[in-house]
């Protein structure tokens, strides 16, 4: 004989039921078939129920919203002649649930007993229109009321079940039964004063799975809405993996850990006779599904699967009253089951100070008044504290028969979380090693679930969740770049850059499943408005993994939220130069807010557009080498000025050039200034170690005063009246022979002037006087590199190169 149970979703309307009946007609064997109520009917029930009690004509509403959906269920599933002993069936049973609801309304209480005699009546409609529609169908079904073969005691809501009397009257009911099909409605049962009595939400798998061991079924079909146990819940996973098999315990522990899919009870019964359990599909029958059973075969990880329950509230008895004398602990859970709480986690300091344990929510006044009365006498001397409840906690739980063979499990799980700043408020592991379960902040379950099942499971690629924010010329050549890499890093890197946040000056989008980075331009216009505070707590509350904040502006209040989104372990990527530039104290701030929130804050971009200086400088000095003196031509504006300057045509229309070709802060008097220079020596400098505020930086500028102030129209029109004064300068170094470089140099030794910047004239022994076009070059004389110094040289500004330097530092971000 086998069992069936097709659970809520399988019979929410004529449509699925339709299947159900087509998955029940697809062979002649001897069957029983369980049913859930029609979907989201329990919760009706409950909730008219609650609302009558609340005085809350609302009830009625509610009631007659349900009698429809059976009335029409029954209307679409069977023809009209044959509807009436349904219909009537169907109407006695609504108004049995009114009157008692009525009832309710009118004493203004709801007792435990009559929410389940309330609940039960969906099940009970469920199954009969079923079975009507099997034998409109011509097929011969018996209808069995569960409550005439399922025993328990009178936990409603959660009765327990008394085994040895069920297994007689399931036993004695359809051993000897000629009839070939049996429909029962699942979750119901009765006391043994016959009062009606639920097993628990979810509770119908459980009553097939004792249907099915208590007669030796050959094997349990569960039908729902997913094909089989996935390796976490695929409203939480977009990825998730089909588990083709999976042992009873890893079930149970999957279940028990709120895998909704089955309902924890429902494996002991099955598991104590080897009966093995089908997942399937209700609307994709031909879907393997997942068995579980016995023996499985080990897969390519060592865990099975994640799964997470909310609504946890931690609660601790602590005290120095505990340490060293035994029965604490058993007076705590004694006081917890005495008022029937059920513990899910426990948890217990080695110092014996404390005993932390896991409970529903919906325990937690109990569990308070039972615990403080239960430990009255100590807490009045002081020996132990009043019960101490922690709130809006979950449980995550890693789950797998064979992670007890493999070591580094909890250490690459608590790593994911770490890096991504979860933090994690309680540990468990059973010693059976068949589960790891931490308690986070349910606001991080989502987020959590997703990065175990990428380090567990998706060995494919990895994701990272970018936000941009800048779409000048480095911002749109990063677009492009992206784009065009896309596949190169998915195939050869196994990493997915996925832009989910963009904004410009005035509008941001934010969109989960990812933005083009083609064809964002109208969905950004119709965006919201671009307020930076607001993309950064949109950035912190979606809360996504492996988030990169990504600055290609150069606009300072955007460097206002670097320290909010290091803290929540979002990395920061800048190729905005005014933080890294910032006062000292700010600056250190944030390389200090990175290293202790696990994020990178990387700005490589800041000095040599996309050359590897910030970095190169770094790795000398993780290596053990010391900077001794740094000498740059750190300008690619400038050195294109000079470079292309000869006295014929005026210097402002070189400058002017220089701007149109993107080589130019958006305000040139930054780079002709010397300002963006005096910035970069700086950064280096203090990556170097060295405290350094830009006022401790000597500048020596070319430009005249007259020439600084007024719009950029003005310092255009300025330079034009001071041609004489930069052709002189020109001509100067033409005349010696030399070329105009602005050079900026740092000297690590302990003098009062360690950085300045300023025009000088070059020979040609100089490795400055071959840089060309907007070239930079950095040289570093190191412990290492004492005379012949370590030179980095290119081309040091532009778009495209500034955008590859971003795009390295995502990369790095990445931490692939
Ligand atoms: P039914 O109404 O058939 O009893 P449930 O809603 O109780 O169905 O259970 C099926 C649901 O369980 C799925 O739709 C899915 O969202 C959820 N679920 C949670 N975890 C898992 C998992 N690991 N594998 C499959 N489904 C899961
Ligand atoms: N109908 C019940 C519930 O919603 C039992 C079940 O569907 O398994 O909890
Ligand atoms: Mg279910």
């Amino acid at each position: 004989m086998q069992v069936l149970k097709f659970g809520g979703s399988s019979v929410a309307n004529a449509d699925s039921i339709n299947k159900v009946l087509a998955i029940i007609k697809s062979n002649n064997n001897k069957k029983v078939v369980v049913v859930s109520a029609l979907g989201g009917i329990t919760d009706m029930l409950l909730n008219s129920a609650t609302l009558a009690e609340k005085a809350d004509e609302g009830y009625k509403t509610q009631l007659k919203d349900l009698e429809e959906r059976h009335l029409e269920a029954v209307k679409k599933l069977i023809p009209v002649q044959q509807q009436s002993g349904i219909l009537s069936l169907v109407k006695k049973a609504c108004n049995e649930i009114e009157d008692i609801c009525n009832g309710i309304f009118l004493i203004g209480d709801l007792s435990a007993r009559t929410k389940d005699r309330v609940v039960s009546y969906g099940e009970l409609l469920s199954s009969q229109i079923i079975n009507a529609a099997l034998n409109n169908l011509a097929i011969k079904s018996e209808w069995v009321d569960a409550r005439k073969l399922i025993v328990t005691n009178n936990n409603y809501g959660m009765a327990a079940v008394d085994f040895i009397a069920t297994d007689k009257k399931i036993q004695e009911y359809f051993l000897d039964n000629t009839s070939n099909l049996f429909l029962v409605p699942g979750f119901i049962a009765a006391d043994k004063s016959d009062i009606t009595t639920t097993l628990g939400r979810g509770g119908s798998d459980y009553t097939a799975a004792i249907i099915a061991a208590a007669i030796d079924a050959s094997f349990l079909e569960i039908w729902t809405d997913v094909s089989g146990m996935m390796t976490a819940d695929p409203r939480i996973v977009s990825n998730v993996k089909h588990i083709p098999e999976i042992s009873y315990q890893e079930a149970m522990e999957l279940s028990h850990f709120g895998a909704k899919v089955i309902y924890p009870p429902t494996i002991q019964p099955v598991m104590s006779k080897s009966i093995p359990v089908w997942v399937k599909n209700t609307f994709a029958p031909q879907a393997a599904g997942t068995v579980i059973k016995n023996k499985v075969a080990e897969n390519d990880s060592p865990i099975r699967g994640i799964s997470s329950i909310n609504n946890l509230v931690l609660i601790s008895l602590e005290g120095s009253g505990m340490v060293g004398i035994p029965g604490f602990s058993k007076r705590l859970f004694e006081a917890l089951a005495n008022a029937a709480i059920n513990v899910v986690l426990i948890t217990q300091a080695s110092s014996e100070h404390s005993i932390c344990v896991g409970i529903e929510d919906a325990f937690s006044d109990k569990a308070k008044t039972a615990v403080d009365k239960a430990f009255e006498y100590e807490i009045n001397i002081g020996q132990v504290q009043p019960l101490l409840l922690e709130k809006y906690l979950s449980i995550v739980a890693i789950v797998g028969d064979s992670m007890k063979n493999h070591t580094g499990i909890s250490g690459k799980m608590f790593a994911a979380l770490g890096r991504n700043g979860i933090n994690i408020r309680a540990i468990a592991q059973g010693s059976s090693e068949r589960n790891i379960s931490t308690v986070i902040n349910t606001a991080d379950v989502k987020k959590a679930i997703n990065i175990l099942h990428e380090a567990f499971f998706e060995t494919a690629y990895k994701q990272v969740n970018l936000f941009i924010a800048g779409l000048g010329n480095v911002g749109q050549k990063l677009l492009q770049q992206l784009k065009l890499q896309e596949q190169f890093l998915l195939h050869q890197y196994r990493l997915q850059l996925k832009i989910v946040g963009i904004a410009n000056s005035k509008k941001m989008l934010y969109k989960e499943e990812g933005i083009d980075a083609e064809s964002y331009r109208t969905e950004l216009e119709n965006g919201t408005a671009m307020d930076i505070q607001e993309l950064s707590l949109l950035i912190q509350n979606k809360n996504l993994r492996n988030s990169v904040f990504v600055d290609v502006t150069a606009n300072e209040s955007i460097t206002f939220v670097y320290k909010d989104l290091l803290q929540k372990s979002v990395s920061v990527v800048a190729c905005n130069k005014v933080a890294a530039s910032s006062a000292y104290l700010n600056y250190k701030l944030l390389k200090n807010t990175a290293t202790e929130f696990n994020s990178l804050y990387l700005f490589e971009t800041n000095v040599g557009a996309g050359l590897p200086i910030i970095g190169t400088l770094n790795d000398l000095l993780k290596s053990g080498d010391k900077i001794q003196k740094i000498e740059a031509v750190l300008s690619g504006t400038l050195n294109f000025v000079f470079n292309n300057y000869n006295g014929e045509k005026s210097f402002a229309s070189v400058v002017r050039q220089a701007q149109k070709e993107g080589y130019t802060e958006p305000d040139p008097r930054l780079d002709l200034s010397g300002t963006d220079v005096m910035r970069k020596i700086m950064i280096l400098a203090r990556e170097a170690g060295e405290v350094l505020e830009m006022e401790d930086i000597q500048n020596n500028s070319f430009m005249p005063e007259s020439c600084m102030t007024g719009t950029v129209e003005d310092f255009y029109a300025s330079m034009e009246k001071e041609e004489a004064h930069f052709k002189k300068i020109f001509e100067a170094a033409k005349s010696a022979g030399k070329k105009l470089k602005f050079v900026a140099s740092y000297l690590a030794e302990n003098v009062t002037q360690k950085a300045m910047v300023g025009l000088q004239q070059v020979d040609d022994k100089s490795d400055f006087y071959h840089l060309y076009g907007k070239d930079n070059a950095v040289m570093f004389y190191t412990e290492r590199y004492p005379t012949q110094p370590l030179v980095i040289k290119g081309a040091g500004a532009g778009a495209a190169v500034t955008a590859s330097g971003v795009f390295a530092d995502i990369i790095r971000a990445a931490r692939v």
